[in-house]
């Protein structure tokens, strides 16, 4: 996101993709309306000292989209370029993604306009802690339940939730999901957006192998190359789910570079060696061995334009789009980020024949771990991270079929499908 007009065009195209949906489905006016328009939208501002005994003032969002399925649901974001059209695409999205998943959710997200890579842990500390005040008598675990999203963790949800409960005076442990395990987390919460994705990824290669069609023949699952965009948490666990499954990665990157083995590197011995160095970039680990004759360094945004079957874009919005559409080589695209291809690159795309699996589906594990952890702070009783890890995979298998059934039948592509599935749950949730 590098400014205003990015998030407005992200607000766009969330909005046209619900409204032409609406439209084929033969929806009044009203309900088209509804499904649009945030029901509120928090923005304010909030003062945080600094180290140095200054102090700064900060923007902050918290937007509810939709709640007609349950309490709003959707993470915190901390990132410099954010702004209200985006905060506000990314709630919309989000009711169509715990929709699509079929959890009891409506949509929200929140935002704070801050590099938190610039900011002290105990300035960072305050920040996540006066953001909550801001909001603690909007939000609650049957109202709306944040969790975290770009530049927010654990760690971040722990304070924000120590926070909210002195604001309010009592314990509340499913107010705020992606916390700390010790805190009331869940098992398997780190894990899920990756492993999400994996499981849908399968469950696709696995139709597409029964189906030839005019892109695929039958293929061996460990033929398939992958590179993956972006190398934190969802990156990270994707491409390590992946490896175990059998396919190639040959590419990983982060916003400092990229690499590129051509035998397919060890996630893992790539993690620990971007523990060492701060970036993957020289990173070239060939099982546990990482040594520079396994491989070569790449430019990073060269990794979207590789002659690979499945890339994997799992870090920013908007990084496939029209300067780099035409040269994208890969068969498979996996939207595990937010809203990384634009709506023009997503039309060019799709009529190419790229099947795109779409991020309100693709990357929707996160959120229905986070309802596993809100069911289990209610319930006040914790499952073992295998069980977790069952419902997770039952939940994302059931939404893929879902997804493939309505794609299938109605010959549109994976993303027009999951809206349709989306929308038609929320209108009848409306009569
Ligand atoms: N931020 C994640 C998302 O965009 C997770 C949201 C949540 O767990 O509520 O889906």
């Amino acid at each position: 996101m590098k400014n205003k007009n990015e998030g407005k065009k992200m607000l766009e195209s969330a909005q046209s993709i619900i409204k032409s949906t609406a439209l084929s489905l033969g929806l009044d006016a009203f309900v088209i309306d509804k499904l649009i328009q945030p029901e509120m939208v928090h923005e304010f501002s909030f003062p945080v000292s600094m180290d140095d005994g200054s102090k700064r003032v900060f923007k902050g969002w918290r937007i509810q989209h939709n709640s007609v399925l349950g309490p709003y649901k959707g993470g915190i974001r901390f990132h410099q370029d954010t702004c209200r059209e985006e905060v506000q695409a990314l709630a919309t999205l989000m009711s169509v993604k715990c929709a699509v998943v079929g959890i009891p959710y409506g949509g929200g997200k929140g935002g704070v306009m801050v590099n938190p890579k610039e900011l002290s842990k105990s300035e960072l500390e305050r920040l996540s802690r006066e953001y909550i005040k801001k909001i603690a008598h909007f939000i609650g675990q049957d109202k709306d339940v944040p969790a975290p999203d770009v530049n927010t963790n654990p760690t971040i949800m722990a304070w924000m939730h120590d926070e909210y409960e002195k604001v309010v005076g009592r314990k509340e442990p499913a107010v705020i999901t992606g916390k700390p395990v010790e805190r009331g987390g869940s098992l398997g919460r780190t894990s899920a957006t990756g492993r999400g994705g994996v499981i849908v990824l399968k469950a696709l290669l696995s139709k597409l192998n029964k189906s030839t069609t005019k892109n695929f023949v039958a293929f061996k699952t460990s033929e398939l190359t992958v590179a993956v965009q972006g190398f934190g948490n969802v990156g990270y666990y994707f491409s390590k789910l992946a490896h175990e499954l059998g396919l190639k990665i040959v590419s990983v990157s982060d916003s400092k570079g990229a690499v590129y083995v051509q035998d397919g590197l060890d996630p893992d011995a790539t993690l620990n060696c971007k523990r060492e160095k701060g970036t993957v970039a020289g990173c070239y680990c060939k099982g546990s061995v990482c040594d520079i004759k396994y491989g070569k360094s790449i430019e990073k945004n060269n990794i979207l334009t590789l002659p690979v079957d499945i890339l994997v874009p799992a870090a920013l919005e908007n990084v496939i789009n029209k300067d780099n559409m035409k040269q994208i080589k890969a068969k498979i695209i996996v939207e595990m980020a937010n809203g990384p291809i634009t709506k023009e690159a997503y039309d060019y795309l799709s009529k190419k024949g790229v099947i795109i699996i779409p991020d309100v589906l693709a990357n929707a594990g996160g959120v229905t771990v986070s309802y596993l952890e809100w069911v289990q702070g209610k319930q006040g009783y914790w499952w073992s991270e295998d069980e977790v890890n069952e419902k997770l995979k039952e939940i994302m298998e059931k939404a893929f079929d879902d997804v493939w059934k309505k794609s299938k039948n109605k010959n549109i592509p994976l993303k027009q499908a999951a809206f349709d599935v989306a929308i038609e749950r929320i209108v009848k949730a409306m009569e």
